[in-house]
């Protein structure tokens, strides 16, 4: 489904990425885990078209996505959740999901999606009419998911959605995301710097130090590797 083969990006004159090379197959849950500065967030913005690589290449269903603008990566179905959450604060529950819909006209399955997501997430449909801003941490992340959701994405990029959240929210919110891949068949690349729990949801897992992968294999194999215990598991 994607592919980046050999992807440098730059900011400027610094390299954040030295040649990634990453592959997701349809369905699949993968996790990029990786210090603070790996390049993760920058992998993301990669395939989202926001920080486009200078070289290499990224292919989304066979299609070259590497010169696509943002707004046409997220119409041809690639959505992210960027880290922070970022909701509108000011307007509602309901007109931030319509927000996740801007680019859509079919008004029927707008509704029915934002139905689904009510089912999916209930404390979204009590809170339909509050403000974003007003939200907890945690419902502001499940609106953060849920916006990116109403584009009807094939695959979802996740940018650290356990950050600043309590553990028992975290636990939730990670239950949902393996639910959202289950039950809509949807692709999902997760970052996340809880490299345990990451892991124990995703079927395959890439580690990234400086810019480069430096390990890539399925999640029970990461999970038990001597490496990635000490550094990531702090095990
Ligand atoms: P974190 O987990 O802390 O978010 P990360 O693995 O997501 O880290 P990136 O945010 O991708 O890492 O950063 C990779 C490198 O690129 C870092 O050295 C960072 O300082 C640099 N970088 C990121 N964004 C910019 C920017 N807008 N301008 C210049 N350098 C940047």
């Amino acid at each position: 489904m994607l592919k980046l083969a050999n992807i440098q990006t730059y900011y400027g004159n610094i390299q954040a990425l030295k040649g990634v090379s990453i592959a997701i197959s349809a369905g699949e849950i993968i996790t990029l885990i990786g210090a603070n500065g790996a390049g993760k967030t920058t992998t993301l913005m990669s395939i989202s078209g926001i920080a486009p690589p200078r070289t290499g290449e990224i292919h989304f269903m066979g299609e070259p996505i590497h010169q696509v603008s943002p707004d046409q990566i997220v119409q041809m179905g690639i959505s992210q959740v960027p880290e922070g959450r970022r909701i509108f604060p000011l307007l509602t529950v309901a007109e931030n999901l319509d927000m996740g819909a801007f680019l859509r006209k079919d008004k029927d399955g707008i509704r029915q999606d934002m139905e689904h997501i009510f089912d999916l997430f209930p404390i979204l449909a009590q809170r339909r009419t509050q403000a974003g801003g007003t939200l907890s941490g945690g419902e502001q992340q499940m609106l953060a998911i849920s916006r990116a959701l109403m584009a009807r994405p094939k695959l979802l990029l996740l940018d650290e959605p356990s950050l600043g959240l309590a553990p028992l929210v975290i636990r939730q919110i990670f239950e949902i995301i393996g639910k959202i891949n289950r039950e809509s068949n949807t692709t999902i690349f997760l970052v996340e710097q809880n490299a345990n729990l990451a892991l124990q949801i995703a079927h395959r897992g890439y580690v990234m130090e400086n810019g480069r992968i430096t390990l890539a294999d399925n999640a029970a194999a990461l999970l038990s590797n001597e490496d990635v215990k000490k550094a990531y598991l702090g095990i």
